[in-house]
């Protein structure tokens, strides 16, 4: 668990080969200012006190780790499930929020801006903004405000201001731009919470130190029920990458534990439908990071496919990329029908009805190739509450 070692970023922010910040140069001093105070204000007692109090008190955390047993035996292993559906909000997405806020008001910022596309990461922000009085603006593209309405009230019940991006394709690419124009406007009063392990250094590392709670209560949760800190395997999905981000994190520098990051193959990884980033991503600049995404001949961004909203993105983390090239983290893919049947079967061997990201992970445990003498800690990233419009619409194939 040292913190100098080849998946933390250097100096410039790079994993290997990816990372970095590449920003219009009217953001250095916002970027700069974050970069430069991000590691103190975390290490800094009175920030521990604070995040550590409103995990447990707001949050909920630590969240459980339950043995799935009829799960188990299902796919003849032991397998635990990391409780984030029980966080409050219903994902894991709250803990880099409730971070990010308290860091905010360190940094003396009043106003907060957010990006958002299916709306979760909008909703975990708008939360912790009304728990702190503070002003909220969430940008989201015009396109998906339709198509998530729900979460466009949610946020507005919760007191923030939810602007349309209405230039280009009006979905989370503009939907960024809007936010980054916002941020160059107002860069002395304004935080900018970016959602996912993504966008210029710093952003990936807060992300994942933000979210790297989630395999510390493993660790003390796991030796407790196992005897040992070390499962054999942690499975998690990967849009951006925090939860995977958080669920490998202690064991990041732990060979013997094998990391399974879990993407969406939408109809197919060759049907020209998906949003498996690692298989058909090449290296180029999304977001602010030089990572793996998916591109054209051109250079120009190709629009990601996933019947889960969360999972519907054009590229990985660069950390996620870096694990993947160096083989430290093995990426499997998994289609809509695979994810809609593993949501039926949670909820029936388990009585737990798992968000339709969380679902590709669960249908990746048919490939884990692990035995009856191993320990697989799944990441249980969010509740499927918010699913179920979806989860109706393919009853048929849910309840056969
Ligand atoms: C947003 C979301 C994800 C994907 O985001 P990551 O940054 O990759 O974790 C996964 N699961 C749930 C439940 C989500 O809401």
């Amino acid at each position: 668990m040292t913190d100098t070692n080849q998946f933390q970023p250097n100096a410039r922010g790079y994993y290997g080969e990816f990372g970095g910040a590449f920003i219009p140069e009217m953001l250095y001093p916002n970027v700069e200012e974050l970069r430069d105070q991000y590691l103190s204000i975390l290490a800094d007692a009175d920030f521990q006190r604070d995040f550590q109090g409103l995990l447990r008190d707001y949050v909920g955390r630590p969240t459980p780790l339950f043995e799935a047993k009829r799960l188990s035996a299902k796919y003849n292993t032991r397998i635990f499930l990391k409780r984030e559906d029980l966080c409050h909000t219903g994902a894991h997405k709250i803990n880099n929020t409730v971070g990010q806020i308290l860091l905010a008001r360190r940094l003396g910022k009043h106003r907060i801006i957010a990006e958002t596309g299916a709306g979760q990461h909008g909703v975990a922000t708008a939360t912790v903004c009304a728990l702190m009085g503070m002003e909220c603006v969430v940008y989201m593209g015009e396109v998906d405000m339709e198509r998530q309405k729900p979460n466009v009230y949610r946020m507005r019940l919760l007191g923030a201001e939810v602007r349309p991006a209405t230039s280009g394709s009006r979905t989370l690419k503009d939907a960024t731009n809007e936010a980054i124009r916002d941020w160059i406007s107002n860069p002395v009063d304004t935080h900018y919470i970016i959602g996912s392990v993504v966008g210029p250094h710093p952003y990936p590392d807060l992300v994942a130190r933000l979210q790297a709670v989630i395999s510390e209560e493993i660790r003390k949760q796991l030796l407790e029920k196992t005897g040992s800190e070390l499962p054999n395997y942690v499975v998690a999905c990967v849009g951006g990458g925090s939860n995977a981000a958080g669920a490998f994190y202690h064991f990041l520098n732990e060979p013997s534990v094998q990391l399974i990051a879990v993407e969406a193959a939408g109809h197919g990884i060759n049907s020209g439908h998906s949003a498996a980033t690692s298989v058909l991503g090449t290296a180029g600049i999304i977001h602010g990071s030089r990572t793996l995404l998916m591109q054209d001949e051109h250079g120009q961004i190709t629009e990601p496919y996933s019947l889960s909203a969360g999972l519907d993105y054009p590229g990985i983390g660069p950390l996620h990329a870096h694990l993947g090239t160096t083989g430290r983290a093995r990426f499997v893919s998994i289609e809509d029908e695979q994810a809609l049947r593993a949501v039926a079967e949670l909820s029936r061997l388990e009585g737990i009805i798992p968000a339709l990201e969380t679902a590709h992970a669960l249908a990746a445990l048919e490939q884990l190739g692990a035995g009856p003498d191993d320990v697989v800690v799944l990441n249980l990233s969010g509740r499927g509450d918010k699913d179920l419009e979806t989860y109706l619409k393919y009853a048929d194939k849910l309840t056969k």
